[in-house]
């Protein structure tokens, strides 16, 4: 079977043999090797399958059955099945078994067993599993350790300098060693009759709480306990079954003080550094809040006199040609025209102006309302131009208008837009500096509207074009000196693309112009 399994490469063939091997079997530990070979014969051979079947049948005699490394037969197909991508319950089994067992298990048995129980817990089919997994992981693991102690103990054997416990040596010789850390109580006793001597080790932590539980006034015990040899002069005997051995008392205020001291002495230090940190962030914090607070006052005062210019200047102006008109002057007809158009406008900037300052007065105690209904901006754009023909004819501006007129509607506040353009349009006048153009454009752009007003004139520098959205904002720059303004204009247009789920946007340069983009959702397009 093997010739057809390896030399022949005939998994098929091979398996024939084996199963017949298998039958011809004149002990179980024959019968289980013809098995494990006929399954993985079967693998080969493509019958997946059937290889399970068989290498399931191989855990149920858990680890009985060895081979010359004295690894058990079941592991070999454990280990198989997880390669195969199987996991399940008597696989589980099979390894908690195993490691439950009292049978001694040798060092390469233990590695295969921690290896398997890893692959377990990956490949486990739901978390009870993958726990039970786990912790086989964890018993193993331990199981592993104390065998690599006694590995070790095995080793260090001689240099312990121990004679039987029994035996007839010198009596000022220690019967009973420490090992390693956390220490192992290591001994030698050698059976009466001559037989072999046997190495004794018994892990200390046991006996301590064994002693523990079994003296009443241990219980008041603080602090720590440890076994030690009896040569040292601070130990109890720990009683006639160890001779050589001690136990130690160490109180809580003995040695460990230092480093009590020391961890103590740490964490004033991060305290009042902690302290002493929390302070001078909220100092910083303090200076910051009033310096804005006096940056804000001083911003709030410019402002009251920048409304009060705001409202001198159209009034006196409304004012004077009221006057002359009263006086029955000026005489041409065009002239009393023009007086009049005068008047109109200069009283639609003063609304602006007062519009401007109560809404913000709204804005800022949260009474600003908008009311949204689906409107067509192309509509609303053209009713703003218009609005703004007169100041824009008398300043000899030109404006380029572009309305995309297959816009669907959008739900806005149409008043509020309005404002928003004459605002953006106010201010591209303003700041034009000696262009005299000025785009008013309305387009789609992915699904949104776009209000763009765009003005060739004194520009913004970038460092500014944040900050100018800031109530009360202004840039002052030589260039702007003299040019009228309250610094609301800006802020209500954001605020009412904020109410919009829109935003505004600018896009400058200082001396080329400046473009602001007023972006609206537009109303799903219906079908
Ligand atoms: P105001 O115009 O009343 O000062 P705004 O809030 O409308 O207040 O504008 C804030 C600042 O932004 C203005 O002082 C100005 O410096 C700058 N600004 C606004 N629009 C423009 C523009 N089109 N070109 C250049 N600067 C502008």
């Amino acid at each position: 079977a093997e010739r057809a399994e390896f030399a022949d490469n005939a998994p098929a063939r091979a398996a024939d043999l084996y199963r017949t091997a298998l039958q011809a079997a004149q002990s179980p530990v024959q019968a289980l090797h013809a098995r494990l070979f006929l399954a993985r014969s079967l693998a080969e051979a493509g019958r997946p399958r059937d290889a399970t079947a068989q290498y399931r049948r191989l855990l149920a005699p858990g680890l009985d059955v060895v081979d010359q490394q004295g690894i058990p037969l079941a592991l070999y197909a454990t280990s198989r099945l997880l390669e195969m991508g199987v996991a399940d319950s008597a696989m589980l089994r099979c390894l908690q078994e195993a490691t439950a067992s009292d049978r001694w298990l040798p060092p390469p048995t233990l590695y295969l067993l921690r290896d398997l129980a890893t692959d377990l817990v990956e490949s486990a089919p739901d978390s009870v599993a993958q726990g039970a997994a786990r912790r086989l992981v964890e018993d193993v693991s331990r199981e592993i350790s104390r065998t690599e102690r006694a590995q070790a103990l095995q080793q260090d054997f001689r240099g312990l300098g121990l004679h039987p416990l029994n035996g007839s040596g010198p009596s000022s010789r220690p019967e009973w060693a420490l090992h390693g850390s956390p220490p192992w109580l290591a001994g030698m006793t050698s059976p009466g009759d001559g037989g072999d001597t046997i190495a004794v080790a018994v892990r200390s932590g046991p006996v301590l709480a064994s002693l523990e539980s079994g003296t009443a006034s241990s219980r008041d015990v603080v602090g720590e306990v440890e076994v030690v040899s009896e040569a040292r002069p601070d130990g109890e005997p720990l009683g006639p079954g160890f001779p050589g051995l001690a136990v130690r008392f160490a109180a809580p205020n003995g040695e460990g003080n230092a480093m009590v001291g020391t961890v103590r002495w740490w964490f004033y230090l991060a305290g009042l550094s902690l302290v002493i940190g929390v302070t001078l962030f909220g100092a910083y914090l303090l200076w910051r809040d009033v310096r804005r607070e006096v940056e804000l006052a001083a911003t709030r005062s410019g402002f009251v006199s920048a409304v009060s210019h705001e409202l001198k200047t159209p009034l006196s102006a409304i004012r004077m040609c009221a006057e002359t008109l009263q006086m029955g002057r000026p005489a041409q007809p065009s002239a009393r025209t023009e007086y009049l158009g005068i008047i109109v406008n200069e009283s639609e900037r003063l609304t602006r102006l007062l519009n401007n300052v109560l809404d913000f007065s709204k804005i800022e105690e949260g009474r600003k309302t908008y009311r949204r209904e689906p409107r067509r901006l192309g509509e609303i754009v053209r009713v703003s131009a218009r609005a703004m023909q007169y100041p824009l004819e008398q300043g000899h501006f030109t404006l380029h208008l572009e309305v995309d007129e297959d816009l669907p509607p959008a739900r806005v506040d149409a008043d509020a837009i309005e404002q928003a353009i004459l605002n953006l349009l106010a201010n591209a006048m303003k700041y034009s500096g000696d262009s005299r153009n000025i785009d008013l454009r309305l387009r789609a752009v992915d699904g949104e509207a776009v209000i763009e007003v765009a003005d060739r004139g004194v520009g913004i520098e970038p460092a500014e074009q944040e900050r100018i959205f800031e109530r009360f904002y202004r840039v002052t720059t030589p260039t702007e000196d003299g040019v009228p303004g309250t610094g609301l204009g800006l802020t209500l247009v954001r605020h009412i693309a904020h109410a919009h789920d829109g935003r505004i946007t600018v896009e400058s340069m200082p001396g080329a112009g400046s473009t602001f983009s007023l972006f609206i959702p537009l109303e799903e397009a219906e079908s």
